[in-house]
């Protein structure tokens, strides 16, 4: 069982350490519904491989492990990694030890028909964050929805993420959901 490469992860991790959605803190808009609106079942997985980045020391996290035969995930995963982490925070985080997926929210890739990579609203994203109904991605901070694109393109040099994100854009054209 191989993991995603560590020092992929952290690249991914580092291009978005800094940027934002907004040029201001968009948690003001909604409450940082995104980090406090936990329903029971709700959470954040991690990129399989993304947890030797948790030293333990952390006190925001609260574990779960989801089989990939059991939780949803790209098809090919199931023979690929047994469980996949899934994070459920107790409070707000120390924000330099946040998770890849919390860096890119609310935004996934679509993989396009030419190879080329776009940044979408994530579907999960409808109904919690704010963004989507109040902003169109071109009128979010150019500098976030680059570098989450570089971000993804840069995960996507392994052939597990490759598949994760072919299985979103799947996911994207079965919904029919319209650029936004
Ligand atoms: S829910 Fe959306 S607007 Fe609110 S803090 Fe999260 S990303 Fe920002
Ligand atoms: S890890 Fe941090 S950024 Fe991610 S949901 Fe939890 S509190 Fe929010």
């Amino acid at each position: 069982m191989r993991m995603v490469d560590l020092s992929l992860i952290e690249a991914a991790r580092q291009l978005l350490a800094d940027v934002t959605p907004l040029p201001f803190d968009c948690g003001t808009l909604c409450g940082h519904r995104c980090c406090t609106d936990f329903a029971p079942n709700e959470g954040v997985y991690l990129i399989p491989g993304e947890l030797p980045l948790f030293d333990g020391t952390e006190d925001f996290t609260r574990w779960q492990f989801h089989r990939t035969d059991e939780y949803e995930f790209a098809p090919a995963w199931e023979r690929r990694f047994d469980s996949v982490p899934f994070l459920q925070c107790t409070r707000l985080c120390d924000r330099s030890r946040r998770p890849f997926e919390c860096r890119t929210y609310p935004l996934w890739p679509y993989l396009r028909a030419d190879g080329t990579l776009e940044m979408r609203y994530s579907f999960l994203a409808h109904g919690i964050c704010p963004l989507p109904e109040r902003y169109r991605i071109d009128q979010l901070d150019p500098a976030f929805v680059d570098a989450a694109r570089r971000a993804w393109e840069l995960l996507m040099q392994d052939e597990a993420m490759r598949e994760h994100v072919e299985w979103l854009t799947a996911q994207y054209d079965a919904l029919e959901l319209p650029p936004a």
